[in-house]
């Protein structure tokens, strides 16, 4: 896809239009961990909606990317398809911010980690911005199964993941901290 030049082509909005079609099939039959179990599609919208609408991002490869950021590594989604549908770019992009889930969960968390800083400009926003929904998600909306410790661990995990996410988008990087902020605040204020 070109780069954007103020103009959006049919093929752009098309592809825009068919990744929320094609994430809302994969992810029908799943729902977020939060307490009221929201539907799992309003997760990847949400992120790509707040790379535009706050990060800026008009790229859309990015943005297409970001709406099918949880199709591999959560759905039964193969890369042929998304190749076939979306191009190799896109797909390249998806690849990048899944994890290998063949790899136990404490080694996945490690190597989030450790590559985080070697990703691309484009998966390295998408990473910031699922970090962003998922730490503001676990404060709004914890999950009945997870104790604070938990919560407390995922929020100290994704600041390590998020040091090697910056540089590329600074408004992006503010929301983060200002997420990470509160999220210490509330879960320094709860006694649960
Ligand atoms: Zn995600």
């Amino acid at each position: 896809m070109k780069p954007w030049d103020g103009l959006f082509s049919e093929q752009d909005l098309g592809a825009l239009l068919g990744a929320v079609a094609f994430a809302a099939v994969k992810h029908q039959d799943q729902r977020r961990k939060g307490h009221r179990h929201l539907p799992y599609i309003n997760h990847p919208v949400r992120v790509a909606e707040i790379l535009w609408s706050v990060g800026g991002v008009r790229d859309m490869t990015t943005l297409v990317a970001a709406l099918l950021h949880d199709t591999l590594e959560d759905t039964e989604t193969t890369p042929a398809e998304i190749e076939l549908r979306f191009g190799p770019e896109v797909l390249g992009v998806v690849q990048e911010v899944t994890d290998d889930k063949s790899l136990p969960k404490a080694v996945r968390k490690q190597h989030q980690v450790e590559h985080a800083a070697c990703a691309s400009p484009r998966a390295k926003i998408i990473k910031l911005v699922d970090k962003i929904c998922n730490v503001s998600d676990l404060i709004n909306e914890p999950p009945a199964d997870w104790p604070k410790p938990r919560v407390v661990a995922y929020v100290d995990w994704s600041e390590l993941v998020v040091a090697g996410l910056r540089g590329v988008n600074p408004r992006l990087e503010a929301m983060y901290d200002d997420v990470v902020r509160a999220a210490h605040t509330m879960l320094a204020a709860s006694n649960v």
